[in-house]
């Protein structure tokens, strides 16, 4: 029996939505509610068939359909309406986000409170983007540069933030005439269920969005489809890399949104009180650490280490922790077992290596609303005496564990803040803007922030090293959906377009 959480009510939790249609699932997923461990719904999950009938039908309306090769102001037309779908849904959305992956119903409500927007910013950008330029060349023809559509795109997304994931890759996407098959994560697929609604609600043509919630398996059969031109996946290193060597062996198009490491550089001029105040944010502890971007090292000279770990630690105890849903509560549960077994894994392995827990480090005593024993709960949880060796400081926890690791000069903070695998993120605290912007350009991170950790998705986001390639947001995020077509004509047509 398939159903829905009340505060999630799908139209068909029993469906696929392939080709502008409803197909009856061939599988079923059972999803587990973080905070209590019940299950909350249980919705259609695809499999390889199912994978296969998505391909085809978004190649059809790719190779055959109106999408591509509409103009750009009908196809902003359909997003405004897509966006405006999305937006009616906004509390659903809001309750999967919380509902999936335990981040708390007020932090989901406010991040959420407009899942249109990147539509709309899409639709309103592919209009006055000019996708084709005419050049005359040194013989006296012409070249015609053609910004085209990648064609057939599989958007594979993570867990954690799953509606806003996808939004980043479907929008660019359709604004360039791309037809999507969307590819949740088995433990947060709700998402997908909702934007199929609205696809259906707005008459989007058959096959631009389809839906194929499944695991692993059906996954890699989706990646290595020779139906898929390009794939836009966010997700953790490993899998990137596998996907990306799948890619590049039929030369398919790829881009990675990986994990991250990033460090932020407490200076010595910054008072800890005006630090703290939005540090312990920046490195995630609300969001229980389930953000590829937090700045989950702390870097600061070994004098000031023990004052900051202090006022660190004393924020952290603040946090008021318990059920998704509890509008007092500040930080949630980590979203399932697996992840929780992994980020006790890391503890144990910080405090086996030599580093020394300041507070935080196993369950939290006080929990609101939660079943006695229930959850997926960690406290904050803070180590010092971290070296930069150690498998706390180099892998990503994605958990409210956080490394300080003290530094003797400058230079030494800059070595430790590059010496990672990843290059997702970086901040430095300091109230010298020259010093901040030295400091920006020597760090090998695709975003740096002074004072605090910022992001807008009106601006490109994404990593250096093994936190992936490509960019996602603002302009520069129509790029990953794009082929560039040189024409050489005698002379331009009267229309070009
Ligand atoms: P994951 O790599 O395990 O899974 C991501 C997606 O890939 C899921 O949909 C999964 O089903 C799918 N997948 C798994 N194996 C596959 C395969 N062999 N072929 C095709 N698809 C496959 O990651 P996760 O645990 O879901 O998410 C957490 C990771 O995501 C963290 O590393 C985090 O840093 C990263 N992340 C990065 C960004 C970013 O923008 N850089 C944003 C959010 C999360």
């Amino acid at each position: 029996m398939f159903e829905s959480h009340e505060r999630v009510r799908l139209r068909r939790p029993d469906g696929l939505y392939i080709g502008g249609q409803w197909r009856e699932a061939s599988a079923a997923a059972d999803l587990v509610s973080p905070s209590d461990e019940a299950v909350h719904s249980r919705v259609a999950a695809a499999t390889a068939a199912d994978v296969d009938r998505a391909v085809a039908a978004a190649r059809q309306a790719f190779d055959e359909g109106p999408w591509p090769r509409m103009s750009a102001a009908e196809r902003a037309g359909y997003m405004r309406k897509f966006a405006a779908g999305l937006r009616a849904r906004a509390d659903a959305f809001a309750a999967a986000w919380s509902l999936q992956t335990g981040i708390p119903i007020t932090i989901a409500a406010h991040g959420l409170a407009d899942p249109g927007r990147m539509y709309d910013y899409y639709a309103d950008l592919i209009e006055r983007e000019n996708l084709v330029t005419v050049h005359r060349r040194d013989n006296g023809g012409h070249a015609i540069v053609a910004r085209e559509p990648v064609g057939v795109v599989a958007a594979v997304t993570p867990w954690n933030h799953p509606s806003h994931l996808m939004a980043l890759k479907a929008a660019p996407a359709m604004a360039m005439g791309c037809a999507i098959v969307g590819k949740p994560a088995p433990e947060s697929p709700l998402d997908m269920f909702l934007y199929a609604e609205v696809a259906e609600d707005i008459g989007l043509p058959p096959g631009v969005f389809n839906m194929v919630p499944c695991g692993r398996e059906a996954s890699d059969h989706l990646v290595r489809h020779p139906g898929i031109d390009k794939v836009s996946f966010t997700g953790s290193a490993a899998t990137g890399a596998h996907i990306a060597s799948v890619c590049a062996s039929r030369m398919a198009r790829s881009s990675m949104e990986l994990g991250g490491k990033s460090a932020a550089i407490v200076l010595d001029d910054m008072p800890v009180e005006t630090v703290v105040a939005t540090l312990v944010d920046g490195g995630g502890v609300r969001m229980c650490g389930q953000g590829c971007a937090f700045l989950t090292r702390v870097l600061v000279s070994r004098k000031r280490r023990d004052e900051l770990a202090d006022a660190y630690a004393a924020k952290m105890r603040e946090v008021v922790i318990g059920h998704a849903f509890e509008p007092s509560v500040q930080m949630g549960p980590v979203a399932m077992r697996r992840q929780l077994d992994k980020i006790m894994g890391y503890i144990e392995q910080g405090k086996a290596q030599g580093a020394r827990i300041v507070t935080g480090g196993g369950r939290p005593d006080h929990l609101v609303g939660v079943p006695e024993g229930k959850g997926f709960f960690v406290e904050p949880t803070l180590f010092v005496d971290v070296t930069n060796e150690m498998a706390i400081a180099r892998e990503e926890v994605f958990g409210p564990v956080i490394s300080m690791i003290a530094w003797d000069d400058e230079a030494e903070a800059i070595r430790l803040a590059n010496d990672s695998p990843y290059g997702l993120n970086g901040a430095v605290y300091t109230q010298d803007a020259d010093k901040a912007w030295a400091i920006a350009r020597r760090i090998r991170s695709g975003n740096f922030s002074q004072n605090g950790l910022e992001h807008d998705s009106m601006f490109p986001f994404g990593g250096y090293k093994l936190s992936g390639t490509g960019r996602e947001g603002g302009p520069w995020g129509l790029d990953a959906y794009t082929e560039i077509k040189t024409i050489y004509m005698p002379h331009p047509p009267a229309a070009v377009a």
